[in-house]
This record gives C-alpha cells, structure tokens and sequence, in this order.
C-alpha cells in the first residue's frame, strides 16, 4: 500500500480504465462476476460513506457541515465503510479515525516541500505493475483500488493504475518475476490486494506459483481493519491453500480502529498459519503521542499483530497538516522504548527514493 508517484505527466500518461473509474465511483471491484459467497463484504463496501455532509451528521457533528463542505474541492473522494465509521466517537470532531478519512480545507494547501514527486517509484517499475526496489522482494501492484480512502494518502493523485497488472491478467508482472530469478518473496499491494475478489486471487497466486524461486508472499492490506468482513470463509480457505508462508502486513494507526470485529477477523488470519504484522503511518493530531502510539501496539498484540513500521508521512500534496517533524518523531519513539517490551516497538523509518530499503530515523 506504498506506491508513489514521480511525476504528473506520468501518471497523464497512464491509461485509466473504464474499470478503474468505476471503483473509484464507488463501485466494488469486479462486482459484475458473480460470487455470492462474497456478496455479504461487496454489499457493504459498496454501502460506504461517501458524502463528507452524511459522515458529519453520523458521528453527531452536522453543526460542522457549513464551515467545513463548501470549499473543499479536493480531487479525491471521502470513502469509508460504515463499521469504520461506528468507531468513531460519537460528537468528536478530534476523533482520530475521522481524521483519516474526513476532507479537510488544509488539504488545499499549497505547501513547500509537498509535491507530487514523493519516492519516484514509478522509476523502479521495472514491468507493467511491478516495483522491485529492495533485494530479494518485488511488489506487485495488484489492483488500485482501496474500502477507505485516507487523507495521507499518495494515492490521492494516482488516478489510478490498476490496469497495469490486473487488466492483463498480470501477465507482464507474472513474467518479470518470472525472468528475475532474484526474487525470493512476492509483496501483493496497490491499492489494496484484497480488494481483488478471491477468484482473482487465486488466479494470481496459481501463477505465481508456477515460478519456483519464489519463496514467501506477503500482503500488504487494510481491508482486515476498515472492513473486517472481506476476511471470509473463502479468502481464508484460499490463503490456507497457498504454497508458501506467508506475511499479512495490516495498516492501522489507532488502538480505536480495533474493535470486536477487527480482533474476529485477525484470529481467521492468524488460524491460516499467517504471521501478521502492522505498518502505521505517524500522523499529527491523531497518533502523534506516546500514550495512542503505546496503546495501538499492546493492542495490536492482543489481536495477535506485531508492530512494524511506523512510517514518517511521504511528502505528498495536500498532506502536509498531517507531518509530524523527524525530531518529534524520534522523541516519541524514544519515549515509546521506554514504555513498550522491545517487540512491541515499531521501527521508525521514512521511505528516501533511490535508497535499497527503508530508512531508518
Ligand atoms: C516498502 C517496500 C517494500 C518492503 O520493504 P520491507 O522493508 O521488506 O518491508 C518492498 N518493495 C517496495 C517497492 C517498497 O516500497
Ligand atoms: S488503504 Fe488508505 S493508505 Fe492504504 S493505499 Fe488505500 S488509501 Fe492509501
């Protein structure tokens, strides 16, 4: 879920498909294959909020809707499922999970520094929907599509490339990794992979299993936390099938996000073998403390989840209220080491374009 982009006339250059303005119309990704086992998941993500004005009036703050709606034009929809609205807190207009999704007027800043050229990754896209950076590991760019649309996001001005990979079966994909015989560990991400239905999945995954270097998988997803019940019976069955061990890199930033039916669809994971992991973003304003940092690991761990990385924001347009500075940034983890048993520590890192890995702060 950490593509960036190099520049605007690359991304104009981009053929966007009819399929990836229907998601981005809120339609659910392949919802025209018939898949009734998944019906439940595809009704509610298509169920979303996507009126900044009916999210007020859900969390008790329609008094906001007048200072707040009519100057905001910001290019990238509000999207969010309703069970990630029911835990916000009722009234609040600090709660820090409408704070990722809800648009906001700073978004419109024009502010030095945050631009459109965040990592360069469209640079290392050696094959139509590959990013393969790192030694050993190559990310797959499976499908653009995401439940929830964060405010920190990159992907606000990626119009977006799922057709890179998905339109074509990942054909180009399937054949880098293929011809590259250095890549050990395949990274499905977009977008989110699980966006994709299972079918489409596993498509992918007997494809990629044909190609005997490859060694681990790992998914990178935030459909476990906004919208839980995409963790069905089939999508369990199918990671159970698949041939290698495999990661589940989940994004959370704030203990609110795991509720009842979070915990539920981390123990389906979890009961597949699956290690599971989390990545954050460090987000001003909403988990810029030791006290919401302490609380989102202890309890990822009672969900069964260790704590990855904790990410400095990627310098993105119309992002900016949300960074938080690389001194602040390191107090906190410091302070953090002192509350937390060491593998409850996320790595602070900040992804530098041009560098082998993620660098840490
Ligand atoms: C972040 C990232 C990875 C994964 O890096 P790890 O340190 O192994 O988690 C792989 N490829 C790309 C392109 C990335 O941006
Ligand atoms: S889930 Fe959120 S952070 Fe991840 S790719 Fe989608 S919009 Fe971006």
């Amino acid at each position: 879920m950490r593509l960036k982009l190099k520049d605007m006339g690359k991304i104009e250059a981009a053929i966007v498909t009819g399929n990836t303005l229907a998601a981005h119309a809120g339609q659910a990704p392949g919802s025209g294959i018939r898949d009734p086992q998944n019906q439940d998941w595809r009704r509610l993500w298509r169920d979303s909020v996507t009126d900044p004005r009916e999210l007020l009036t859900l969390v008790g703050l329609e008094n906001l809707a007048e200072s707040i709606l009519p100057r905001l034009d910001t290019g990238f929809a509000l999207r969010v499922p309703r069970g990630f609205v029911a835990r916000m807190r009722h009234g609040d207009a600090r709660d820090p999970l409408l704070l990722q999704v809800l648009p906001q007027a700073a978004e419109l800043d024009d502010v030095a520094g945050f631009g459109f050229d965040a990592v360069g990754d469209l640079d290392a896209l050696t094959a139509t929907g590959v990013l393969h950076k790192y030694n050993g590991r190559a990310l797959l760019v499976a499908i653009g599509s995401c439940a929830v649309n964060c405010r920190y996001c990159f992907r606000r001005h990626f119009p977006y490339a799922e057709e890179t990979a998905a339109a074509n079966h990942w054909r180009e994909a399937i054949e880098h990794l293929r011809t590259d015989d250095s890549v050990e560990e395949v990274i499905l991400s977009g977008g989110d992979p699980l966006s994709l239905s299972t079918a489409k999945l596993a498509e992918l995954t007997s494809a990629l299993a044909a190609i005997p270097h490859i060694r681990r998988l790992r998914i990178h997803t935030r459909l476990p936390v906004v919208l839980p019940e995409r963790i069905d019976a089939e999508l369990i069955a199918w990671l159970r099938g698949l041939p290698w061990p495999v990661a589940v890199v989940l994004h959370a930033n704030h203990s609110n996000e795991l509720d009842a039916s979070v915990t539920a669809a981390c123990a389906r994971l979890r009961a597949t073998g699956a290690a599971l992991l989390n990545q954050s973003v460090l987000l001003r304003g909403i988990n810029d403390s030791v006290d919401a940092l302490a609380a989102l690991s202890k309890n990822l761990f009672e969900c069964g989840v260790l704590p990855y990385y904790l990410h400095q924001l990627d310098r993105v347009a119309g992002t900016a209220h949300f960074a938080v500075d690389d001194a602040a940034a390191r107090a906190l983890v410091e302070a953090l080491r002192v509350q937390l048993p060491g593998y409850l520590l996320p790595r602070l890192v900040r992804e530098i374009a041009g560098e082998s890995h993620k660098t840490p702060l």
